[in-house]
């Protein structure tokens, strides 16, 4: 997935234009306010020393009161009105930042629920996710780092160009000819020179802030690794966990990734690039800025020494110097910086570019009262992306409008695969399964979606108000959720909870939040597939957590509750199944045997009189033990 080979920066300025175009189009203020505000505080202190100049030239050589006062009003006026300037505009930047925050985030999240399944449940998708976040959080790489990269620019280019406006004069004005000694201040060459030891200065003193940068940079995968350990040991927060960390004192597994295999450690590979190579050229850059300094206060107060102009100009000159190597530094890092981020940015849109091939289709489901929807399998074959293996094999069947059908098999022998091409969570490789006779993936994805409501084993309900959970939605009929939860035999367990419906799920947000059994969880679970009421229901394993009674109590209510849906029951345990209409039988991705219980159980041979009996077995041995 990842291409070492390192990019030229005409690539890393590429894809750095290209993230601009996508935040702009997240936050369109905020480029034009990082650049308004970021010009106006750089040119602020130029006009600042400008002004200061003006009124040391007058304090110690023309000494004209009535300009003085009018310097000093215009310097405290004009600093005063473009702080205000800069604060307001530094403010509005600020607020358009927490804007492109939040929709920079929502980006990512539309995509996660636009990806095709196959992708999202991916592991390398979700390893890409996290490096990006863990980029991200580690230090502002990726979308963050052009937006300092960008904020760079504007500064250090405006820095730049202000300071070169206030020092050019440096070089032209002359040193009187009444002093002989510092005539070779006059003299081209040295000026020259002069002038190439302050770029060649901010050049090295740039390009040694640019090499940190890239070191880091470089320790991304390192770095982001030690957080993730962090954050696993530090953020604990399962009561699961929590017991089995007592019982085998696996507190000492955490010391050791706390306080020895860490990046962060104090011999770890951070601290060492700080003592080491990092550590060095931050101080030489720092270094190279202050022999800068020193060389231009040299130059110019040996100008000023020989009379070519007064003390309130060496403020001026070393003021901007100094200022224009800060900048000079600033336009090298980011600089750097557009190729060092180019790695991370490279992340970021390979995922936000990861194409969705299945949800294409754009035909609507026809509205049915009647719920008369024909579903088919023709023939289909489908393997696991990344596998060889067939999940399913030649499955053929032609589900019954308004019937129950049962789908059992030894696990592993294809029933949820089968309910996961129904739903079109993958498509299949061989065959094709239609709708009213067109393959679904002409279909519009929500709109076929519309037409089944499925309670799959590895449900998970959030941590939100029990009826938000069955509504999937904030806004709910509330009349419709104590029905279905009257339905799924949940009305006792309802009574206890202190809100009623409003009661919030699970503590992960507050402590008076409600834990749920496994098998109330079920109940929940087949209560939200019953209040979408969609004309498929199917429910897999659906009393897998349920105890006897709780499980009895819901078949028993299953055919009422069922009502005119076409229903498909994968279950374990075969005695559930007899009372469906046809029973269908799994081995190793195939359709073996259908029929109805009895009929089934004459096949003396077949799988699911073996089933059946081992099942049998297993009760009797169970039950007389
Ligand atoms: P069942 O529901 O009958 O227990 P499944 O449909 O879950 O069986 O699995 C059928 C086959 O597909 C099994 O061999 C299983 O290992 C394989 N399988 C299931 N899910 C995946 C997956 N996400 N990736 C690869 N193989 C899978």
């Amino acid at each position: 997935m990842e291409d070492k080979k390192e990019k030229s920066l005409y690539e890393g300025f590429k894809l750095f234009l290209r993230a601009v175009r996508v935040s702009h189009t997240l936050e369109r203020r905020l480029y034009p306010t990082i650049f308004l505000a970021n010009a106006i505080s750089a040119l602020t202190p130029y006009v600042v020393i400008y002004l200061s100049a003006l009124i040391l030239n007058e304090l110690s050589f023309y000494r004209r009161p009535e300009y003085l006062w009018k310097f000093v009003i215009l310097t405290v006026g004009v600093s005063g009105g473009l702080s205000l300037i800069s604060a307001i505009l530094r403010h509005v930047r600020n607020k358009e930042y927490e804007v492109f925050q939040v929709n920079y985030r929502k980006l990512f999240v539309d995509k996660a629920f636009e990806m095709d399944y196959q992708d999202i449940s991916d592991q390398e998708t979700f390893d890409l996710r996290s490096k990006i976040q863990q980029a991200e959080n580690w230090a502002g790489w990726g979308f963050e780092c052009v937006m300092r990269v960008f904020l760079g620019l504007t500064r250090s280019v405006t820095g730049i160009i202000g300071a070169l406006a206030l020092t050019a004069s440096l070089f032209f004005i002359k040193v009187p000819a009444t002093n002989q000694k510092l005539q070779f201040l006059n003299n081209p060459i040295f000026m020259l020179l002069f002038f190439g030891f302050l770029i060649g200065l901010s050049l090295i003193a740039g390009k040694l802030a640019g090499y940190v940068y890239k070191c880091y940079a470089n320790s991304a995968e390192e770095a982001t690794l030690g957080n993730r350990i962090y954050s696993y040991f530090g953020f604990f927060n399962s009561a699961k966990r929590d017991v089995d960390i007592r019982m085998y004192e696996q507190g000492r597994i955490m010391n050791y990734y706390f306080l020895k295999e860490n990046a962060f450690t104090i011999n770890g590979p951070l601290a060492k690039l700080a003592r080491g190579r990092g550590g060095v050229c931050a101080s030489v850059a720092k270094a190279c800025s202050a022999v800068l300094t020193g060389g231009v206060y040299l130059f110019t107060c040996l100008k000023a020494i020989a009379g070519a102009f007064g003390i309130g100009s060496i403020t001026r000159y070393v003021g901007a110097a100094t200022q224009f190597s800060l900048y000079m530094t600033d336009l090298i890092g980011s600089i750097s910086n557009i190729k060092n981020n180019v790695p991370f940015l490279e992340n970021c849109f390979m995922y936000l570019d990861m194409p969705n091939r299945m949800y294409k289709g754009s035909l609507t489901t026809e509205k049915r009262a009647d719920r008369n929807y024909d579903v088919e399998f023709k023939d289909v074959s489908f393997k696991y992306p990344g596998t060889d293996a067939w999940a399913l094999r030649h499955v053929s069947i032609k589900f019954k409008v308004g019937k129950r059908l049962a789908v059992v098999g030894e696990n592993g022998s294809g029933k949820t695969t089968f309910i996961k091409l129904l739903c079109r969570l993958y498509d299949p490789q061989e065959g094709e399964i239609l709708l009213n006779g067109i393959d679904i993936k002409k279909y519009d994805y929500k709109d076929y979606m519309d037409i089944f409501s499925v309670v799959f084993q590895d449900f998970e309900l959030l941590s939100q108000p029990l009826a938000d959970n069955i509504a999937g939605n904030k806004d709910y009929d509330a009349k419709r959720v104590m029905k279905v939860l009257e339905d799924v035999g949940f009305t006792e367990r309802l009574a206890t909870m202190p809100n009623g419906i409003e009661t919030l799920l699970y503590s992960e947000y507050i402590k008076e939040g409600v834990n749920l059994s496994g098998g109330e969880e079920q109940k929940v679970a087949i209560a939200r597939a019953l209040y979408k009421d969609a004309p498929f229901l199917i429910l897999d394993e659906p009393t897998a957590a349920l105890d006897p009674i709780a499980e009895a109590d819901i078949y028993s209510h299953l055919n009422t509750i069922v009502d005119d849906r076409t229903a498909v029951y994968i279950s374990h345990r075969l005695s559930s199944c007899r009372f469906c209409d046809e029973i269908l039988v799994f081995d190793k991705g195939a359709i073996v045997e259908r029929g109805t219980h009895e009929g089934l159980l004459e096949n003396v041979k077949g799988k699911y009189y073996e089933l059946w009996n081992a099942q049998a077995r297993h009760y009797i041995t169970h039950f007389s033990a």
